[in-house]
């Protein structure tokens, strides 16, 4: 196949940050989450963090225009000329139809990597996770919790509850991902674009990013559209 992207697809709590850093670090790839490009911005205090900061912390999606921007710049950087992994986008339709161009600009395919899990795992998942402020390490108390509590084992820092994992707006999450992002799925079915289920609910990261390897087409295969989806 010519160059491809990944696109790390499912609801909020279904790994896809956990995945896309495995997938990192095999494949040599950048990981681009627009949540995290989100969060900085909001951190940092940037005209465009100030604008969203409260519809992150409700739960709500940013409007597209502003992810789409982000998204065209990011990956028009020469380290996503090889191919790179997308975290989180696109997730409404809009969003997907300007990926499509500028993929198809760029020569590449999108591959469709979509992670199944259980709702009431993602809940469960969702509250418990934890997050290292100083290096963006994502635990979960259930799976994958730090060797000492509370403490990040990379660097020490302390782990932090994300805003937005707080129950109520878990809830506001996984609405907005029913109303605006499910659609997506029959969207990239009928793409025709190669698409792939992987269980997520069971074994560890590292046998998901397994999982997920195993479907990702050969560097020179001659797959492209109209592969076989699952
Ligand atoms: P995530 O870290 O991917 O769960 O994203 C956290 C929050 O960032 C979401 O709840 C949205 O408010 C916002 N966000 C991230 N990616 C997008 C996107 N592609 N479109 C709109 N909003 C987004």
């Amino acid at each position: 196949m010519n160059r491809f992207c990944l696109i790390l697809f499912g609801p909020p709590g279904s790994g896809k940050g956990t995945q896309a850093k495995l997938l990192r670090q095999r494949m040599a790839w950048p990981h681009i989450s627009t949540g995290d490009m989100l969060r900085d911005h909001v951190a940092r205090r940037t005209d465009l963090g100030v604008q969203i900061g409260e519809m992150m912390q409700s739960g709500k999606l940013v409007p597209d225009e502003m992810v789409n921007r982000l998204v065209e710049v990011r990956i028009a950087e020469p380290d996503c000329g090889r191919g790179f992994i997308l975290d989180g986008y696109p997730r409404t339709i809009p969003q997907a139809g300007m990926l499509e161009k500028l993929l198809a600009a760029k020569g590449f395919t999108p591959v469709v990597v979509y992670l199944e899990v259980d709702y009431n795992r993602i809940v469960a998942r969702l509250a418990g996770r934890r997050l290292c402020p100083v290096c963006g390490a994502l635990y979960s108390l259930a799976s994958n919790a730090p060797e000492i509590s509370m403490v990040c084992d990379y660097d020490g820092a302390t782990l932090v509850i994300r805003d937005d994992d707080r129950e109520e707006v878990i809830r506001e999450r996984l609405e907005a991902y029913d109303r605006q992002t499910l659609p997506l799925l029959d969207y990239f079915r009928k793409s025709g674009y190669p698409f792939h289920g992987v269980e997520a609910s069971e074994g560890s990261p590292q046998a998901i990013a397994g999982r997920i390897e195993a479907v990702l087409p050969q560097p020179g295969s001659q797959a492209s559209k109209g592969m076989a989806s699952e």
